[in-house]
């Protein structure tokens, strides 16, 4: 076992309750010099998930409080692991803390418990991510996504590819994993059939990250339209409060103002764009540079028009810069006109179609919606991996029917195996490892 690690693993700040986490050989040896229970009993005979109260000695003050042990190898870690429970001030959380400290124990780095917890194999790479998606999630369906594969379930589709490849290799006379395991009579036909198999299921799975990507770090929404057709005032309706400052001067919104909602549980995130016509005034040039570069990278696409007023030159430019893009054309101030208008037609006064723009916001940034049992990739680690394992299984069906000789195929599907393997952690580079960690916070 390692060194014992010491953190706070409650928020940073002041709060009811805070949570100092050891983890590592020798826990209850500092437990014992610093914790005493009310019950008396001797530290080294604590049942094992049950919380003690008793007093927290930190040397120069005594909280009161809680602790509980949590027998290696059934803890987050896979170690033997201690919480100390003490009042939420900060000066008490540090000072039980330093204490830890000063009994022998040494500062956690960031994520270094579930770094533990991965490298005791308790958790796989992908899950560990999984929990920090969770806990960075801002939006309900970031968080369920993050709940997803946290709970394995990327790992459990990897591994199940991971295996069938073995079989598959296995038949060719190559081994990586379970060379013991009774294959019976097999073909070559059963290789082909697999990495087929692999491939589209592969496919699949790449092609989630484009809904799963949005999922978690929200969908990129520009509302674009020429000055006073009402996108301040859209973007106020939409967000239910009055960020952008709405004027009936034209050119008043110069900048990008930002702000999210959500919808069906996903992150939206409006950028309010200041025109994109041509402007003498460099300040207005950088504006319009600024919201050019917000419509290309939008996923989805608001175009406002004031449909109580005829076409002007510049909403025909703004046809044309929007032309091919994702786009909804909103025909605003529905209040003000009778007939109705090509486009949805809303009032951002009235809050009339706001709803509706809504519901089709997220029809257009899911094309359609999401398929709830879908397995969406949500990080783009895990797609650069399948994409590599899926051209090494192309490679490998390819080899196959030129009639390559077999041990060279058995390196394509090796390499396959190696690539999902990226995403679980059987074959993670040191690098990589240490970078995920790296987004974790000290105590988590
Ligand atoms: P922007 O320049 O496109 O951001 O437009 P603003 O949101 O600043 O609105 C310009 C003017 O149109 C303001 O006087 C708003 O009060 C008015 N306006 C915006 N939306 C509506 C609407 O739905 N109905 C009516 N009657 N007026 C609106």
């Amino acid at each position: 076992m390692l060194e014992v690690i010491s953190a706070i693993s409650t928020a940073n700040g002041t709060g009811g309750v805070a949570i100092i986490r050891l983890s590592g050989e020798g826990v209850l040896d500092i437990l014992q010099k610093m914790f005493h229970p009310l019950s008396k009993v001797d530290i080294h005979n604590l049942e094992p998930y049950k919380l003690y109260p008793g007093e927290i000695d930190c040397g120069e003050f005594t909280d009161f409080g809680m602790a509980v042990y949590f027998k290696a190898p059934k803890s987050y870690t896979g170690e033997d692991m201690v919480e100390i429970h003490s009042h939420g001030g900060v000066e008490i959380q540090r000072g039980v803390l330093k204490q830890t400290y000063k009994l022998g124990a040494i500062p956690a780095t960031r994520g270094e418990f579930t770094k533990r917890a991965f490298l005791n194999g308790k958790l796989s790479l992908s899950s560990c991510e999984g929990l920090i998606d969770m806990i960075n999630g801002e939006s309900v369906a970031a968080v369920k996504a993050g709940y997803g594969l946290y709970r394995e379930k990327l790992f459990n589709k990897i591994t199940e590819l991971q295996n069938s490849l073995t079989f598959a290799l296995a038949e060719i006379g190559a081994d990586i994993d379970y060379p013991e395991e009774d294959l019976g009579e097999l073909t070559l036909d059963n290789l082909v059939n697999a990495l087929n198999l692999c491939i589209s299921e592969l496919k699949t799975l790449i092609q989630g990250y484009d809904k799963g990507e949005k999922i978690k770090n929200g969908v990129k929404v520009a509302i674009v339209g020429r000055p006073n057709t009402g996108k301040s005032s859209l973007l106020n309706a939409l967000l239910n409060y009055d960020k952008a400052i709405v004027s009936s001067i034209e050119g008043t919104t110069r900048d990008v103002v930002e702000g999210s909602l959500e919808i069906n549980g996903v992150k939206f995130d409006l950028y309010d764009t200041a025109g994109i016509r041509s402007a003498d005034n460099e300040i207005e040039k950088l504006g319009i540079e600024r919201s050019q570069k917000v419509l290309k990278s939008a996923d989805v696409v608001i175009a406002v028009f004031d449909g109580s007023a005829s076409l002007t030159e510049e909403d025909n430019s703004i046809i044309n810069a929007v032309n091919g893009l994702n786009v909804i054309t909103v025909q605003n101030k529905s209040d003000l006109f009778k007939t109705q208008k090509e486009g949805l037609n809303i009032s951002a006064k009235t809050g009339s179609g706001v709803s509706e723009l809504k519901n089709l916001l997220y029809q257009k940034a899911f094309n359609g919606g999401i398929d709830k049992n879908a397995e969406l990739i949500v990080e783009e680690r895990h797609l650069k991996a399948l994409e590599k394992a899926n051209q090494n299984a192309e490679n490998a069906l390819n080899s196959v029917s030129l009639g390559v000789p077999l041990d060279l195929v058995a390196e394509d599907v090796k390499a396959v195996w190696d690539a999902l393997g990226e995403i679980t952690g059987t074959t993670a580079s040191e690098e990589i490892i240490d970078e995920i960690f790296a987004k974790f916070c000290v105590g988590k």
